[in-house]
C-alpha cells in the first residue's frame, strides 16, 4: 500500500511524510533524494545535461542504494558512500529541476520507484507521485502554504545545516525551482485527480499531520 504526498518544496510533505510512516508503521519514501543523488552524481562526474548520449552513460554506472531499515528516515547512497546530507547542499539544489527534467532522468527513477515499494507499505513524497508513478493510489495528498512560511522553513532547514542563507535568496530560489517544476514536459508538479489539498500556511506540525490521519481513518 502507497499513500502519496506530493507538493512544492516547503509545503512541509517531508516532515507530515514521516510523521505519518511513523505513526502508521510504514516506510517513508522521499523520492526527491533520489533526483538530488542523481544530480550529485552528475556534477561529481562532470556530465553536460545536454548530451543525451553523456547522460544515458552516466546513469548507466551509477550505483544508487537506498536504506528504508531506519524508522521515519530514509538513507540515500551513491556506492558505499552515504550522501544522505550532501544532497542537501546549495549546488545541488540550484541544479536539480534541471537534472530531474531529463526523460531518462524520470524514466530511470520512476522505475525503481515502483519496484523499491512493490512489496511493503510506503508513504512517499515527491512532485509526481500521485500523477504518475502511483495514479491509482488510494490516498493521495497535495500540500500546499504560501510563499512567505515557505521560505521561512526553507531557512530552518540550511540553519539545521549549518549553511548561511537569507530569506530573499531562498525565496528566489523557491520561485525558479516551482516555475521549473510546474512547468516541465515530463510529469510538472500539479495536483493529482482525486488528491485532497492540505494547505499548511496555517497548520501546526500536529494539524496537518492529524487532517491527513483523519482522512486515512475515514
Ligand atoms: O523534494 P525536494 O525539494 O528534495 O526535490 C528536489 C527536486 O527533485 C525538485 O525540485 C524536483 O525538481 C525534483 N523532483 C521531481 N520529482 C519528484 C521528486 C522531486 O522532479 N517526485
Amino acid at each position: 500500500m502507497v499513500i502519496t504526498i506530493d507538493g512544492a518544496a516547503g509545503v512541509g510533505k517531508t516532515s507530515t511524510a514521516k510523521e505519518l510512516a511513523r505513526r502508521l508503521g510504514y516506510q517513508y519514501f522521499d523520492t526527491g533524494a533520489m533526483y538530488r543523488a542523481v544530480t550529485l552524481f552528475f556534477i561529481r562526474e562532470n556530465v553536460d545535461l545536454s548530451s543525451r548520449s553523456e547522460v544515458v552513460k552516466s546513469l548507466d554506472s551509477i550505483k544508487l542504494n537506498i536504506d528504508f531499515s531506519s524508522e521515519s528516515e530514509m538513507q540515500i547512497f551513491l556506492d558505499e558512500d552515504d550522501i544522505s546530507l550532501k544532497i542537501r547542499s546549495q549546488e545541488v539544489t540550484s541544479k536539480v529541476s534541471a537534472v530531474s527534467a531529463l526523460k531518462d532522468v524520470r524514466e530511470m527513477m520512476v522505475n525503481i520507484q515502483r519496484s523499491f515499494t512493490a512489496n511493503g507499505n510506503f508513504v512517499v513524497e515527491g512532485r509526481d507521485i500521485g500523477t504518475v508513478v502511483f495514479p491509482d493510489a488510494k490516498y493521495k495528498f497535495y500540500l500546499q502554504a504560501d510563499y512567505d512560511i515557505r521560505a521561512e522553513r526553507r531557512l530552518a532547514d540550511f540553519e539545521k545545516l549549518n549553511e548561511a542563507k537569507n530569506i530573499n535568496e531562498i525565496k528566489e530560489d523557491l520561485e525558479k525551482r516551482d516555475k521549473y517544476d510546474s512547468s516541465r514536459k515530463l510529469s510538472p508538479l500539479k495536483k493529482p485527480d482525486n488528491a485532497i489539498i492540505i494547505d499548511t500556511t496555517l497548520c501546526t506540525f500536529e494539524e496537518q499531520v492529524y487532517k491527513i490521519l483523519k482522512h486515512i481513518e475515514k
